[in-house]
């Protein structure tokens, strides 16, 4: 089955708090009023289901196994109109899996001061019922999101907005088979790490198969396959001449299209949403896969090169996350710097895996050698990611725990670049270049990172919350010093957040 990274069969529970204590009238009102607020959230990426007021300790319970066990269901969301005594919550909070928001809101905007009687304080009363439950939760030690104010403010809905793309990226990760075909790039130790704590930690599966089970399936890719990818590759983009049908090197871009026929096939029929490749291990691959890799992740699916399995989880996340928004996500390395003093910049890219997804620009087909590898000149997409803001994060096997490190950037418009032939993005980091750079080599980030151009720090920090994973940012307001810190107080922090 093709691979969808749609949010639209996601649905987000908005669930309310109350107790029998009002009486049917206000309980009436308490139904009505939220069921408005929910349909105050129309809109969102993710459909907000509306579920019946709950008023007792085992219908919580209940309602959070229902959670549980419902696929579709990817987040509750949770309000307390009026009092909703705490200690009902605690089976249903400690049974519940799910990622949690807590909106802290009101079904008014504004008070209405001359009629305001005691019926009025106590249907409205989630200023103080809210803070009953933020208790309980904090006593319980569940992680959740916190957002405070009225859903027709445009930066409530935001945050709740990136609240869902996480929770979306969480169950994308939660259902994700990873494919790597051989092993990692030999001795690199940072994209190394443990594969069974992925799964417990993220949910995806990370298993090996060998390259030349990719390579009995490009051989099975039939003329009449490759045929229709030469047409949709002339439709896409600006092919070199030399790749056209009739051209000197046509064969080898119908080797290219062939690998993109196999490794699709391969990965729908074994339900895979990300891979890795080997440069080290092609077998019978005739060329490192270039084009077809690039043209994969942009459709969604997750990657990493010479085997590194975690950016791979990383870029199908982002690309769940990013879902139906402008931009996308990709492989990216950090590759040479522009040092000149007050301007400096990174040039970011990769052999060749680096997706057009970061561009709106028609990209050129085009071949040229490889040095590495010892196979045919591989085909690839050149062209150079689109100036705006854009994220890169990485992940690093701490060895008692995964370390994400996120840093917000600002990709910039490129000088030509004629002699590389590779897609590209040319990025200043925030806060400052030197900053940033002692900052990632202080965390022992990796050299390997998605590039999102559609989705920012927020959702991310997000995402690490669901996960129970560290995260570190580097952003406008990030200090080497402060960062140091940061960075003693999380070897303590999560070690004992593990317990034993
Ligand atoms: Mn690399």
């Amino acid at each position: 089955m093709p691979l969808s990274s749609s949010l639209d069969g996601y649905t987000v529970w908005f669930v309310t708090g109350s107790q029998n204590l009002y009486g049917e009238e206000t309980l009436r009102q308490v139904a009505e009023q939220s069921q408005e607020v929910v349909a105050g959230l129309d809109g969102l990426p993710v459909r907000v289901e509306w579920k019946p007021v709950l008023k007792d300790a085992d219908s919580i319970r209940r309602l959070a196994l229902e959670a549980n066990s419902d696929d579709s269901v990817i987040g509750v969301m949770a309000w307390m109109h009026t009092f909703s005594p705490a200690k009902m919550w605690i089976a249903g909070l400690d049974a519940l899996q799910k990622p949690l928001l807590h909106l802290h809101t009101q079904a008014n905007v504004e008070l209405p001061w001359a009629d305001i009687d005691f019926d009025f304080m106590n249907l409205n009363q989630a200023a103080h019922g809210d803070r009953e439950f933020g208790y309980i939760q904090t006593r319980l030690g569940v992680p959740r999101k916190t957002v405070v104010g009225h859903v027709s403010n445009p930066a409530v809905r935001q945050q709740i907005e990136d609240w869902q793309r996480a929770a979306a990226g969480r169950q994308a990760a939660r259902t994700l088979k990873l494919a790597r075909f051989g092993d990692n790039m030999r001795y690199v130790a940072v994209t190394e790490g443990d594969k069974t704590e992925a799964e417990l930690r993220f949910g995806v599966q990370v298993n090996t198969w060998g390259v030349n089970e990719l390579a009995d399936a490009v051989a099975q890719a039939t003329d009449a396959q490759i045929d229709a990818l030469i047409e949709e590759y002339i439709a896409a983009y600006d092919v070199a001449e030399e790749l056209l049908p009739g051209a000197a090197r046509h064969q080898s871009l119908r080797d290219g299209a062939a690998i993109e026929v196999g490794l699709r096939s391969f990965l729908e029929d074994g339900g895979f949403g990300a891979f890795t490749t080997s440069f080290e291990d092609l077998g019978e691959l005739k060329q490192l896969p270039g084009l077809a890799v690039q043209r994969l992740m942009a459709e969604g699916y997750g990657f990493g090169a010479e085997g590194d399995w975690k950016t791979a989880i990383l870029v199908r996340v982002a690309n769940v996350m990013g879902a139906g928004l402008p931009g996308g996500a990709s492989l990216m390395e950090d590759y040479t710097y522009d040092l000149v003093a007050g301007d400096e910049k990174i040039l970011g890219a990769h052999m060749l895996e680096v997706a057009p997804s970061l561009t709106t620009a028609k990209p050129r087909l085009e071949i040229h050698p490889l040095g590495i590898g010892g196979k045919d000149d591989p085909v690839r997409l050149v062209f150079t990611a689109d100036p705006g803001p854009a994220l890169v994060v990485a992940m690093s096997d701490m060895r008692d725990r995964f370390r994400l490190v996120a840093n917000v950037v600002e990709n910039v418009a490129a000088p030509d670049l004629p002699q590389l032939p590779v897609g590209r993005a040319v990025w200043k980091p925030a806060p400052d270049f030197a900053t940033s750079a002692a900052c990632w080599l202080t965390a022992g980030a990796a050299h390997h990172t998605v590039m999102t151009t559609a989705v920012g720090i927020e959702v991310f920090r997000d995402f690490a919350e669901m996960a129970g994973t560290e995260l570190l940012v580097i952003d406008e307001d990030t200090t080497v010093r402060g960062f140091q810190k940061e960075l003693r107080w999380n070897q303590a922090y999560w070690r004992l957040a593990q317990g034993l």
